[in-house]
């Protein structure tokens, strides 16, 4: 293989078990698996999330939620985004939870639901400051009294989406503030309460009234807040991203190795300084333009380097690791970005 993905599925159900371990055995633990399962392949990341602990599943958009149903079937799965008008009729078909936050929307599916004769559990999504989605937090109590009197929806849910939890704890901490007021006003004894990611766990107390979270990034083995794997708690990093030494050239004392993957591959155009490679167990910084297919690092601290060696982009080798958050930074990404900017054109190779 020129370049590959290992996705490390024990990992994975390690590191979902030592989320789940984490909190009261009362809180639900929402596993976030859109995108692919952030470019760790859904279908094979789904069953190892279910054994670590999954209670529910979350994802963006209803093309998700029909490929989870093909392998989960009686989990709740929550569409995060708003669902298209078009496309709304779907839920029951793919036994969909929605989240809504306009009346429009309270309407048109009360009305779906009693037209095929069912009572459809929804969350209602309250923007507590992000000022993207949401109802807005001021309008959320009179918006949660007047969906509770529906008779073909049932709010099984209330939740809110934090901005900025891995920069910004001070304005993190009002939104759950915010939050918190807005459910007291209610009965919610039966209903899932969430506003955490992966980034808040680190910092705000699972405590009533919230009684789920919804785990992104954490469970791929990767603190938003920037720890080292020490600091990780027992989670450890699911996906390395290889490649293979594909020539060896030598000039003006220096050697220079050309790698098996470009941006095609997903090797951004741009590494900035300081960006290396794993070769042999060593750091071989990348020198020269990213091509389509192949880039370049220089290998001089190496005795000896052979075409076919193993290449690290993300991952460990010998004694060393790259971490997907240095990655991503030398590449001028977020971590999320990094993780599903690999194009389908690499391999996935899961490792059990
Ligand atoms: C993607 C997403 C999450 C997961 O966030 P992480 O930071 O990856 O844990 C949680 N909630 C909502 C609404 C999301 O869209």
């Amino acid at each position: 293989m020129r370049s590959w993905t290992e996705i490390n599925l024990r990992r994975l159900e390690d590191n979902a078990r030592a989320i789940k371990a984490r909190f009261p055995s009362g809180v639900k633990y929402i596993c976030v698996v859109k995108a692919d399962a952030y470019g760790h392949c859904m279908p094979q990341a789904l069953g190892r999330f279910l054994r670590g602990g999954a209670d529910m599943f979350a994802v963006a958009n209803l093309h998700e939620v029909s490929r989870v149903r093909e392998i989960i079937a009686d989990k709740p799965v929550l569409v995060l985004s708003p669902i298209l008008y078009d496309e709304r009729h779907l839920v029951f078909e793919y036994g969909a939870t929605p989240a809504i936050s306009t009346m429009e929307e309270a309407h048109h599916f009360d009305s779906l639901s009693a037209a095929v004769g069912k009572v459809l559990d929804v969350h209602i999504k309250v923007d507590t400051g992000m000022g993207r989605v949401g109802v807005w937090h001021e309008h959320a109590a009179e918006f949660i009294e007047r969906v509770l009197k529906f008779k073909n929806i049932r709010v099984a849910g209330i939740f809110s989406h934090l901005s900025s939890a891995d920069t910004d704890e001070q304005y993190t901490l009002r939104q759950v503030g915010i939050l918190r007021d807005i459910v007291s006003k209610f009965d919610t004894s039966d209903m899932l309460v969430h506003i955490h990611n992966s980034a808040a766990i680190d910092f705000v107390p699972v405590e009533p009234p919230f009684n789920a979270v919804r785990v992104g990034l954490l469970q791929y083995g990767i603190n938003p807040r920037g720890y080292d794997t020490d600091g990780r708690g027992g989670i450890r990093q699911v996906l390395s991203f290889k490649a293979r030494v594909a020539g060896v050239s030598q000039s003006g004392g220096h050697k220079t190795v050309s790698i098996s993957a470009g941006y095609a591959d997903g090797v951004p155009a741009g590494f900035s300084e300081g960006a290396y490679v794993l070769i042999r167990g060593k750091r071989c910084p990348i020198v020269g333009r990213v091509s389509l297919d192949e880039c370049f690092a220089d290998a001089s601290a190496l005795d000896e380097v052979r075409v076919g060696d193993e290449v690290v982009f993300i991952g460990e080798q010998g004694d060393e690791e790259i971490d997907l958050c240095d990655y991503s930074n030398w590449t001028h990404r977020i971590p999320w970005e990094a993780m599903v900017a690999i194009p389908k054109r690499v391999a996935r190779v899961m490792i059990r």
